[in-house]
């Protein structure tokens, strides 16, 4: 290449740059097309007056082009602390789901084709007959998510009429999913009961009336109301409903196939209690306790669940051929309740012992302290985890962290370093998600199932 230009000489025309030896190398392996377009990008700089010669324009289309085809989303490390986060994703899947999504996204499937008569099949063929064995429900679909389940059972049961909730339930979750505006959109009316803090069996009783469709239930994950409270169980308003005759629906949120208190967590509503309470429909979510792929599950008594398929919003929700793989592969697990936390990751990550995260965060401090540098001081402590995704916030599990302090004396330095510092972690090749909290930069290491590729990261980029 040429000497360097002179600041704001002219640029080169179009067709010579393209002809230069590094361009032809980038054209060698992107394409022209891009290339070109990067070229034109650059040399509106140059006229701009940003760029001042051949070097700099050939740099500026390379960082251009990896620019471009870095993608945008792609895998992080979840030091939050926080499982189910759902700004990163939610549940990590097991490699059997995996396994099942990468079959069927190759080529063709039978997803609605039925094997053994050759006719059309349905794609909840894959995974109802599953979700009944689970939860002992009669019938089951799945969509989208649970706010799509929660809205599509709304407007196929109750479109039109009353929905009965106690104003002590009417939540909102991760401030887009309001209750009261779901239930506008499914075309009912709401008809709240009793107060915040106190609903009884006879502001149900009064509500009841020709216009009710059905009782409404929402398992309130991620708030409690406590102290002078008082709300119906699900037994005492399944026997209100059979009275009068009318569904009870219950939108569990999290809702949990197994029984987690048996393994040492916080209790959460199990799907087949709540279904044995005599609940008629329930809906919950396929990548929280679940620990699957995004989707709503909606199961309960086959009449009302016939109604809920025939409704044309299922057509417009319903899930499509990877999540219905992996959500099948996930609900095989279920089936041997020996493996499955070691197979279902969120659940095996919920179960990890404190001692055992500290032993991860202990054998990365020398390697962060090394990354960061002697301004930060860097040890291990002892942090909560939660759950995430709305469940019981007021449950921590006991975890382990690596925490970095700054070493600087002034405060507003401290806290303007650990900013910088977690801007760092975020810009490394797979981004590092930690919290700021009490003064500290903390890395929880309890989603930290194998730390070799984060030392690796930490040692190249130090
Ligand atoms: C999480 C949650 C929802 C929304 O579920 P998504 O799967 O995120 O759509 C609805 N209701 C409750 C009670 C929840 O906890």
């Amino acid at each position: 290449m040429t000497e360097l230009a002179q600041p704001h000489s002219r640029p080169p025309a179009v067709d010579k740059a393209l002809s230069w030896p590094g361009m032809q190398a980038l054209i060698a392996s992107h394409g022209r097309a891009l290339v070109l377009d990067c070229l034109r990008t650059a040399l509106d700089a140059w006229r701009a007056g940003h760029i001042t010669g051949e070097a700099e324009l050939l740099y500026t289309v390379q960082r251009q082009i990896e620019r471009l085809l870095t993608l945008s989303m792609r895998p992080v490390f979840n030091l939050t602390g926080t499982v189910l986060h759902t700004n990163l994703g939610r549940a990590p899947l097991p490699v059997e789901a995996i396994e099942a999504m990468t079959a069927v996204a190759l080529g063709a499937s039978n997803l609605e084709f039925d094997l053994e008569t050759g006719q059309r099949g349905d794609r909840d063929d894959h995974v109802e007959a599953w979700i009944c064995r689970l939860t002992g429900a009669e019938a089951a679909t799945v969509v989208n998510n649970n706010a799509a389940a929660v809205l599509l059972v709304l407007n196929a049961l109750a479109q039109r009429r009353e929905v009965v909730v106690s104003r002590g339930e009417l939540i909102e979750i991760g401030g887009s999913f309001r209750l009261p505006d779901i239930m506008a959109r499914a075309g009912c009316k709401l008809r709240e009961v009793g107060a915040t803090n106190r609903t009884h069996a006879k502001d149900y009783i009064e509500a009841i009336g020709p216009r009710t469709a059905l009782l409404l239930k929402a398992h309130t994950s991620n708030y409690r109301i406590e102290g002078f409270s008082t709300a119906l169980s699900e037994a005492q308003l399944a026997e209100i409903a059979r009275e009068h005759q009318v569904p009870l629906v219950v939108d569990l949120g999290a809702g949990s196939l197994i029984d987690l208190q048996a393994l040492g967590l916080p209790a959460e509503p199990v799907v087949s209690r709540v279904l044995q309470q005599g609940v008629d429909v329930v809906t919950f979510s396929g990548d929280k306790l679940l620990g699957g792929p995004q989707a709503g599950i909606i199961a309960g008594r086959a009449d009302l669940l016939a109604r809920i398929r025939k409704s044309p919003l299922k057509r417009a929700l319903r899930c499509d051929k990877m999540t219905l793989a992996a959500l099948e592969a996930v609900l095989r697990l279920y089936a041997d309740p020996d493996s499955l936390v070691q197979r279902v990751p969120t659940l095996r990550l919920l179960t990890r012992s404190q001692s055992d995260i500290q032993l991860t965060a202990e054998a990365l401090s020398s390697c962060l302290q090394g990354w960061a540098g002697e301004a930060f001081a860097v040890d291990v402590c002892a942090v909560s985890s939660q759950i995430g995704s709305g469940s019981l916030p007021l449950e921590v599990l006991p975890s382990a962290a690596l925490r970095l302090r700054s070493r600087n004396t002034n405060k507003r330095t401290r806290s303007r370093d650990l900013r910088t510092l977690a801007e760092r972690l975020r810009q490394l090749p797979q981004p590092v998600v930690g919290r700021i909290a009490d003064d500290s930069l903390l890395l929880d290491c309890r989603c930290l199932e194998d730390s070799e590729p984060l030392l690796a990261q930490w040692a190249a980029n130090a």
